[in-house]
């Protein structure tokens, strides 16, 4: 008879559960599965650790967007060279990948929100003293990333020697062996490089070449740009931004603006 009772107690509080599950707009039964492509070799915004899983800011940020936002991501590796044209292609959802709002990026995708703070920033080698700024650039050899920024940034140097290379960090390497003179690359990845792994003998020349902001691609006029955009301000406002930053970065993330010129 005690059992009885308690059997159907456990029923009631069960279905007391679920009718206020239901009643909740952001528990959802039926997630949303939203395809993310990434690069992890981008760090530390997405590395593939020693045990194979992805780790990194950006992964920590989508998964904290998609815990707000009611989906489930399945991240997608795939060279950041090409990842524009798969969005494009609709192949994927989004794409985060440290990846700039750039105008020329936005006449064939959208972006999110900016979610980070960037810029472009000269690495040399230690003993170097010549190369100080965007004019002593001038005629260097200089190792850039396929299809970034970096390599937008380098075409602009009169008489460079451009190298390109597919995947960020090994241009760390001929940087150097003396291969090139200069690297031009993201700050905060090239900084995390010098400071984390074995790149001793590098330093980044300390004026930034340009400021620029990352965010969420997603192909043109994505259905989930509202969400996703609304899930950075819930993380903005309720400091779950700001603890993955310091995670990361050791120190306090700076303004975010709310959006950029989309043109
Ligand atoms: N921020 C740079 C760009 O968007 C580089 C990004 C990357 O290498 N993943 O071009």
């Amino acid at each position: 008879m005690l059992k009885l009772k308690h059997l159907i107690m456990s029923l009631g509080c069960l279905l007391l559960i679920i009718a206020c599950n239901s009643s909740h707009p952001k528990i959802n039964f039926h997630t949303k599965l939203l395809k993310v492509a990434t690069d992890p070799t981008f760090i530390p915004f997405e590395i593939r650790n020693t045990s194979g899983k992805l780790v990194g800011f950006d992964i920590d940020l989508m998964n904290a967007i998609a815990k707000v936002a009611g989906f489930t991501v399945q991240f997608e590796s795939m060279p950041f060279d090409g990842m524009i044209s798969t969005l494009q292609a609709q192949k994927v959802d989004a794409a985060i990948n440290g990846i700039t709002i750039t105008a020329e990026r936005l006449k064939t995708i959208s972006f999110s929100r900016p979610y980070f703070k960037a810029g472009l920033a000269i690495a040399v080698r230690e003993d170097n003293q010549d190369i100080k700024d965007f004019n002593s650039l001038k005629g260097k050899k200089i190792a850039v990333q396929i299809g970034s920024t970096g390599a937008d940034f380098a075409k602009t140097i009169p008489h460079a020697k451009i190298i390109t290379f597919n995947s960020g960090p090994d241009f760390f390497q001929d940087l150097l062996n003396g291969n090139v003179d200069a690297v031009i690359s993201d700050a905060f990845a090239t900084l995390y490089a010098i400071k984390n792994s074995n790149f001793k003998g590098i330093k980044v020349v300390t004026n930034l070449l340009t400021e620029e902001y990352y965010g969420i691609a997603t192909p043109k006029n994505s259905p989930h740009l509202d969400t996703i955009n609304n899930a950075i301000a819930t993380l903005l406002a309720n400091n779950t931004y700001k603890q993955i930053y310091q995670k990361w970065f050791n120190s306090e993330p700076p303004q975010l603006p709310d959006s950029l010129p989309q043109n």
